[in-house]
């Protein structure tokens, strides 16, 4: 017996596949729409139209499947088109448990387009496995999600917690996962049922496509209607994107290593500055999940991090717009570092603390970015 190879050889080889007649090392990219048939109706290529899926797909969806340790995985034209994929499965009437703190944009959606839509939608509070519990067991939903790390505060929530209250109620459990990456945690080992990923984050971690992805753990109904509704309601990635995605996933494993690495020591060298009064990362042994987290994270707690300034609203604001190194921009897991005061993005009704700015850390050099923050923090 061979030993299975590490997830860093994974990701880099890409999931080495040579392909003919050329020996390509790099997949090509289809581009074709459509494919020809056999002279008796058949499909001899085994592709017919492009929206079902794309041989362009194939090798990063692969990939992530491996990474995940996943029956299959699929990608999609967002990260958003990817989570709404897996609601848009259920049916109206069916209860949805969501986190009260996940990314922003989609909690909007669920509650501007499925609520309307019939399903019902309640929220427990991320790190409270008992108040998960008792609301699984009083509202019986079809889905649990999970957001962990959770945007914009990092709140943790243990996954094979809620594995087994997910069991107990007969709940598909799925998990939000962008934030962690495959590399440090892998939910369907977990118990979790499906994982969902903006692959524009850290998979592609280039800041230059718009993409998502599910995976599951196994080949059922569940998995069939999300295949159907991919492609019956044509969410899907073009097939530049998903190269340039496989392109980046290459990298992962290097870029995700580094992003730690460096958000640890900023979240160590300013935990207790000043001007702030908390400094919110899964890795620092202050934060109220950071057991859960070191159980469920493997070599690293994520490269996002939050900062709240003492002075409130206008200070982080101020703070924000005195940063040089780190770019004053939406969006996360990229190479280069990202500061945003997160509640004027995501605007009325913002549940974000009005004095946190989220920090997405990059792969620089660790001492341009703490003397960044240094200065800013005057
Ligand atoms: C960005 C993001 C999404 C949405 O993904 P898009 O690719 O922007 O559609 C969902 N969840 C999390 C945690 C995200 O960071």
């Amino acid at each position: 017996m061979t030993k299975p190879l590490h997830p860093e050889t994974l990701a880099a080889q890409g999931p080495g596949r040579v392909s003919e007649p050329y020996k390509d090392i790099v997949p090509p990219i289809h581009a074709s729409t459509t494919y020809e048939r056999g002279a008796a109706g058949d499909y001899p290529g085994g592709r017919v139209y492009s929206r079902a899926d794309n041989p362009s797909y194939d090798t990063a969806e692969a990939l992530l499947a491996q990474l995940e340790n996943a029956h299959a995985a699929l990608l999609f034209a967002s990260g958003q088109a990817a989570a709404a994929t897996v609601f848009q499965a259920l049916a109206p009437g069916d209860v949805a448990l969501v986190p009260r703190n996940m990314y922003w944009a989609f909690r909007n959606w669920l509650l501007r387009a499925a609520a309307p839509w019939g399903l019902k939608v309640e929220f427990y509070e991320n790190a409270a496995i008992d108040d998960l519990a008792s609301k699984a067991r009083a509202l019986k939903p079809r889905l649990i999600w999970i957001e962990t790390p959770a945007n914009p505060t990092w709140d943790i929530t243990d996954i094979a917690a809620a594995a087994t209250i997910a069991r107990e109620v007969g709940a598909v459990l799925a998990v939000d996962s962008t934030v962690a990456t495959p590399l440090l945690t892998r939910p369907l080992e977990l118990g979790a049922h499906l994982v969902m990923h903006s692959a524009t984050k850290y998979l592609n971690g280039h800041s230059d496509v718009i993409a998502g992805a599910l995976a599951t753990a196994a080949d059922d109904e569940l998995w069939q209607r999300i295949k159907y509704l991919r492609s019956g309601s044509g969410a899907v990635l073009g097939p530049f994107e998903a190269w340039l995605l496989l392109r980046g996933m290459r990298t992962l494993h290097l870029r995700v290593a580094a992003a730690c690495a460096n958000a640890l020591a900023i979240a160590r060298r300013f935990e207790g500055h000043a001007r702030l009064s908390h400094v919110l990362y899964p890795g620092l042994a202050s934060h109220p999940q950071h057991a859960v987290a070191a159980r469920q994270m493997h070599g690293g707690f994520g490269g996002m991090l939050s900062l709240r300034v003492k002075d409130g609203e206008e200070a982080s604001k101020a703070f924000t717009a005195r940063l040089k190194v780190f770019k004053r921009a939406t969006s996360l897991g990229s190479v280069e570092s990202l500061a945003e005061h997160r509640a004027s993005v995501e605007g009325p009704g913002t549940l974000c603390p009005a004095d946190l700015v989220r920090l997405s850390v990059g792969v620089e050099h660790l001492d341009d970015l703490l003397a960044d923050i240094e200065q800013a923090l005057g």
